[in-house]
């Protein structure tokens, strides 16, 4: 521990603290963008779900045509197997009712068959028109995978770097608190949590920097005789004077 020396305008125990909110905030900025990288990776994930969906939806719609189109079109050569065989059967009858009946039957299975191929064509021509609808949403969703797959790679590095980085500020910061009272290093840690990263700060003309109230003279007197650790009355923080 360092000695206390009488030109030193602060408490030795305040000038610590100085020296360890220097670290903390350090550590606080270190950490401070890599905290925001969950709530940006969920973000970024729900927009690439998104559009997966939709590529994924355009492609069931697609498949589901194609298996369409596929049915009609057995359904049209099973009706041209069902006239070939009729028009054989015609060739075979004797008399002329049979033979009309086959006609008529001929010519229903024949307007079914074009009704059938019509709705065939009608399903070719929509996936002709679907496929461009396709092709931008499955190119969208792959852009946007290879976006997100560097923001992973990216972020996962930053993290890296950063734990590495802290880590070793936090070795620092473990030389810098040796000495202090624990009463003090915990009142100074709470502080710096509640008090935006501030627990120690300067008074100024009378005015206490951190929240702008006026210092006693009390207080003002405590400081200048640098043998206790003074509060702000208003904000709590530990008190140093300016110098
Ligand atoms: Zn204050």
């Amino acid at each position: 521990m360092r000695s206390f020396s009488r030109k030193d305008p602060v408490h030795p125990h305040v000038k610590k603290l100085l020296e360890l909110q220097k670290v903390d905030q350090e550590i606080a900025s270190l950490t401070k963008d890599v905290e925001t990288l969950p709530a940006e990776e969920g973000k970024r994930r729900r927009k690439l779900d998104e559009l997966e969906r939709i590529a994924g939806e355009r492609k069931n719609r697609q498949i589901k045509t194609e298996l369409d189109a596929r049915a009609l079109e057995k359904a049209v050569r099973g009706s041209d197997d069902e006239i070939k065989r009729l028009n054989e059967r015609l060739n075979a009858v004797r008399n002329n009712a049979e033979y009309q009946a086959i006609l008529f039957q001929i010519e229903s299975v024949r307007r079914d068959r074009d009704q059938t191929q019509e709705e065939c064509l009608r399903l070719l021509d929509s996936l002709d028109a679907q496929k461009p609808d396709l092709a931008s949403a499955t190119a969208a969703a792959d852009a946007e995978r290879k976006v997100f797959e560097g923001f992973l790679a990216e972020a996962t590095k930053l993290r890296d770097e950063r734990r590495s980085a802290v880590a070793a500020v936090l070795e620092r910061r473990k030389a810098v608190a040796e000495g202090l009272p624990g009463d003090l290093l915990r009142e100074y840690e709470g502080l710096f949590k509640t008090r935006d990263r501030i627990a120690v700060c300067a008074v100024e003309g009378g005015y206490c920097q951190g929240c702008y109230n006026k210092v006693t003279m009390n207080d003002t007197a405590r400081l200048m005789g640098k043998a206790t650790v003074v509060r702000c009355g208003s904000c709590q923080r530990i008190l140093h004077l300016q110098h």
